[in-house]
């Protein structure tokens, strides 16, 4: 059997099992929230950036001219035309913007809190932030599928994933989170930056290759919430101090958490492809089901307590559509 294992598959195993089995075997949608679009959104509009940035004759527009875009934008509420925009920056936001027009959240009110215009913004302070961007890049979202190694039952194991920014020196992971404080947190150990400095040094031939730049991006403290009256737009922080939203922390990975994540994440290969043909697999309830602080989207199911229930609530549930391929099983 060949396994094709990401970085995000993995966690979700380690997680919760059923909830791997609901969400990558059953195909189940967990949820595609405004809080997931939002992220996707930022994240699109910074790699657009980063490649756009890459172009000698790139230039800012004026803070002035980035607003006005994005106000005609947030309320146009219709695609833009990208090939009609000519500077570069604005161009990356008509295309987020394209981007959005599939999202449920391009029909929020433009002060709520996932909204376009939000996206949007925090999109174009992130690039008068980071340009000129001083760091050596050698390529954006970099794709990889590398052979990693043979579990004990003999199974062969390719880690796939993609590099936000590879460097001449390392790779940078870009994060966006709530909470920038909590963010640091969650960076040493990092099993995601281990497993990229490893896929890293496979793609380039360096094995010198050890930092991790992890580029976090706060979605912290403004517009209202969904469905509420109330917002009070000078104390937005994306309006009163855009540049505590940005911090970029380092990380150095070394050769021994190279070798331990190869040796752990193999072992865990073996017990999540039994997992994967189990007819029961274990429900990590209830330490699981608010992880992140967020409720898992599969509780209905779980808290069913009966079978019959359940399989009704399984066939009952929307099937995913955009499947990021980052996970596979072929059997030989
Ligand atoms: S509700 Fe809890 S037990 Fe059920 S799949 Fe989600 S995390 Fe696992």
């Amino acid at each position: 059997m060949k396994l094709y294992i990401d970085y995000s598959t993995l966690t979700l195993w380690r997680l919760c099992p059923q909830k791997f089995i609901f969400n990558s075997k059953l195909n189940i949608q967990g949820g595609a929230t405004d809080a997931l679009n939002f992220g996707t959104l930022i994240h699109l509009g910074t790699e657009l950036f980063g490649v756009a940035s890459q172009n000698p004759s790139f230039e800012l527009p004026t803070k002035e001219a980035a607003y006005q875009e994005i106000e005609a934008l947030a309320v146009a509420k219709q695609v833009p035309d990208v090939r009609l925009v000519t500077n570069p920056l604005l161009k990356v936001l008509n295309q987020v913007a394209e981007e959005a027009s599939q999202y449920a959240l391009s029909n929020l009110d433009s002060d709520e809190k996932r909204s376009l215009k939000h996206a949007l913004t925090l999109i174009a302070e992130y690039t008068f932030h980071y340009h000129p961007d001083a760091l050596p890049y050698r390529g954006f979202e970099h794709k990889f599928e590398i052979f990693l190694g043979k579990t004990a039952a003999g199974h062969e194991v390719f880690y796939r994933g993609t590099i936000d920014g590879l460097l001449v020196d390392g790779v940078l992971e870009r994060k966006t989170s709530y909470d920038l404080t909590a963010f640091l947190g969650l960076l040493t150990p990092n099993y995601q930056a281990v497993g990229y400095v490893w896929a890293a040094r496979e793609i380039t031939g360096n094995n010198k290759i050890s930092k991790v730049i992890f580029d976090g991006i706060s979605t912290k403290g403004f517009g209202k919430s969904k469905g509420s009256a109330y917002s009070n737009q000078d104390r937005w922080t994306i309006y009163n101090a855009p540049e505590t939203l940005f911090l970029r922390a380092q990380t150095v990975v070394t050769d021994s958490q190279i070798e331990d994540w190869k040796t752990q994440t193999i072992k865990d290969a073996d017990r999540l492809l039994e997992d994967w043909k189990a007819e029961k697999v274990t429900r990590n309830a209830p330490s699981a089901c608010n992880a992140y602080n967020t409720n898992c989207a599969y509780k209905a199911i779980c808290m069913s307590g009966s079978k019959s229930v359940e399989q009704t609530l399984i066939n009952g549930m929307p099937k995913q559509k955009d499947i990021w391929d980052g996970f596979e099983v072929v059997e030989d």
